[in-house]
């Protein structure tokens, strides 16, 4: 789909693209080029947020005072394109997209300085402790327990599935603080210093070979109460405040756009695909029209809830899709560059290095094989697509 814009947003497309050809380095460009997963290598990914940083477009959703970008739904969808066109590397979104936003609405005034420049700067690196053994998809069934100590919480219990636990020094956390006559009640939402005696992180390795999940035991750590965001017992509405930004907080369709237009020059001319092809390209364009729609929203002050659920299905849907016609394309190529040939978004546990590169000009790599392996967990991730259809079935079709 093609936006029609004003002058001034084609001013601001021009300063975007004149931005990325004089900062984006070669290496950073390969490693937004080369990602196997949703996440680009984590130096790379480091590196492009303190050249962004530095301009000021580290957070583009964020508003001025607290040092965002402040940018349109427009210019945020504009830079996303140029950004994914140009092969720059993402960056991680549970700081900037996650955490960010929450502590911009429930933090007081002390955590909001605290803690907002260090997540623009990237001192602070953040994963989201969620998840528990025994609690997924009921999140309230979740049993982490923080006892009150005086000024502090002891925590013990186990969090799964934890991404980025391994690099992260901060972790945005549910621990139960007390038990109610409901689940959801009696959660308090805790922000954790992740170099806090009494942590350990165990890898969670992937069927790609990508170390990025862990496993986070807390045996006696002790948080400062004053790190609890929102009320104390209340964290649940904190916790379904930033899903919201989990599930449709950023636009899939550019990212994708960029990958089937790669697809596309690569693939073999067979009918057969090239109607999948097509297929996909339609499917793309709702997708592209409806994110902008629901973007534009968000920036209007509306919460987005079951919108965020559609956004989220038809996005890892649509990647998912993706990474079957690309292996399909590349038929018994894609085995070369199988499981680890790619640049990972976290590293492959006994692996070289790179073995191959290009074929015909061609990042293979970034459209095929890794990616369909790591795309699997598209439909698992930041709560299953049955889950999401739940929701919509009880928000929307009243059911
Ligand atoms: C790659 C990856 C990264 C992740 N990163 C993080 C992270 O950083 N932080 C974090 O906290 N968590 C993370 N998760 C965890 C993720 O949120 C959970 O895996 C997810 O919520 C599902 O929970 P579960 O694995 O316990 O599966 P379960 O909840 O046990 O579900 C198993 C199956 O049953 C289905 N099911 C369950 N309940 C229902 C229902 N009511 N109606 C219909 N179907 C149902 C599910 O859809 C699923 O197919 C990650 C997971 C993956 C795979």
């Amino acid at each position: 789909m093609s936006l029609k814009l004003s002058p001034a947003d084609e001013a601001f497309r021009q300063e975007v693209r004149d931005f990325l050809a004089t900062h984006l380095t070669a290496d950073l460009r390969l490693s937004g080029e080369r990602m196997t997963s949703v996440y680009a290598d984590h130096e790379a990914s480091m590196a492009w947020q303190a050249i962004l940083h530095a301009k000021g477009w580290a957070a583009p959703a964020w508003p001025v005072e607290h040092g965002g970008a402040g940018w349109s739904v427009v210019q945020r969808h504009i830079f996303a394109r140029e950004r994914a066109a140009a092969g720059a590397p993402p960056l991680s979104p549970m700081g900037i997209a996650m955490a960010g936003p929450a502590i911009l609405r429930f933090g007081t005034p002390a955590q909001k300085q605290f803690f907002l420049p260090r997540i623009l700067s990237g001192a602070h690196f953040w994963c989201q402790g969620y998840s528990e053994p025994q609690a997924g998809s009921d999140l309230a069934a979740l049993q982490m327990r923080a006892e009150r100590d005086g000024d502090d919480f002891i925590c013990n219990g186990s969090k799964i599935w934890t991404t980025h636990a391994n690099v992260a020094n901060w972790m945005f956390c549910l621990v139960r603080t007390t038990r109610g006559p409901k689940p959801q009640q009696g959660i308090s939402f805790l922000l954790i210093d992740m170099t806090t005696p009494g942590i350990e992180v165990l890898p969670i390795v992937m069927n790609s070979g990508e170390w990025i999940q862990n496993q986070v035991f807390f045996d006696d750590v002790r948080v400062p109460v004053a790190n609890v965001l929102g009320d104390i017992d209340d964290g649940w509405t904190v916790a379904k405040y930033l899903l919201q930004f989990e599930r449709g907080g950023s636009a899939y369709a550019p990212d994708l756009q960029i990958r089937l237009d790669a697809l596309k020059r690569v693939a073999p001319d067979m009918p057969e695909l090239a109607a999948k092809l097509a297929d996909l390209e339609i499917r793309l364009e709702v997708l592209d029209a409806l994110e902008s729609e629901i973007l534009s929203a968000v920036s209007n002050g509306r919460e987005i809830g079951a919108d965020a659920s559609m956004m989220k299905i038809l996005g890892t849907e649509l990647q998912q899709r993706l990474t079957e016609l690309a292996l399909e394309a590349a038929g018994p190529l894609a085995r070369a560059w199988q499981p680890a040939a790619g640049r990972a978004g976290g590293p492959v546990l006994d692996y070289p290095g790179p073995i191959g590169d290009h074929i015909s000009g061609e990042p293979w790599q970034a459209i095929a094989p890794l990616r369909y392996l790591n795309e699997r967990a598209g439909s698992i991730y930041a709560g299953t697509n049955e889950i999401q259809r739940d929701i919509i079935a009880k928000a929307d079709l009243r059911l």
